[in-house]
């Protein structure tokens, strides 16, 4: 798309980090529609998951039939993004095909900063009881990685990632997602 068309984007709002890709969403000159029920997803072009609590997010994607909602767009070829607790909700929706654990990376590292190769760039991941990712189907790209794990992986039009690019000042992650749409 012309990067300067403007789009509606839908961000998950039912609990979490939503404010926050809110905000990166309208520095890049899109709409923004917080999606708490099936109505806030007409017209949507796109659509972000963001960070939370995923057995929670879970409960309320189900009571919502937002999930099912998901699902059926995603197959007709929308794009979705999903960050951290986004991730869980899409690999357990079977909208990619990879697996990953739960707070796995160790109550000591529970939260921290590190340097993400994204694409061969820096990139400042901040990572917050992150999911991490322990099998990657053929067919799913890796586009950024520490020490080897894959951090942000795409398949089709389908993009996750463990840690939170809404929580910086660098939109390249958000950019890369919005190029699909
Ligand atoms: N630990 C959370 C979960 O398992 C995810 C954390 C986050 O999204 N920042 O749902």
């Amino acid at each position: 798309m012309n990067a300067k068309t403007p789009r509606i984007i839908g961000i998950l709002a039912l609990q979490g980090s939503f404010k926050e890709h809110a905000d990166m969403i309208r520095k890049l000159g899109h709409d923004v529609r917080f999606v708490r029920n099936l109505e806030d997803t007409e017209g949507i072009s796109a659509c972000i998951v963001p960070g939370g609590e995923s057995t929670t997010l879970m409960k309320l994607l189900k009571k919502t039939g937002l999930d099912e909602c998901m699902k059926k767009s995603v197959a007709d070829g929308m794009p979705i993004f999903g960050t951290c607790a986004g991730m869980i909700i899409l690999a357990e929706l079977g909208l990619i095909d990879i697996e990953v654990d739960r707070n796995a990376y160790g109550p000591q590292l529970s939260s921290f900063e590190t340097k993400v190769d994204f694409r061969g760039e820096d990139f400042p991941g901040i990572f917050i009881r992150a999911p991490k990712v322990s099998k990657v189907a053929g067919g799913v790209e890796v586009l950024a990685k520490v020490d080897e794990v894959p951090v942000l992986v795409q398949q089709n039009k389908v993009l996750v990632g463990s840690f939170h690019p809404e929580l910086t000042k660098d939109s390249r992650v958000h950019e890369f997602f919005l190029r699909n749409v």
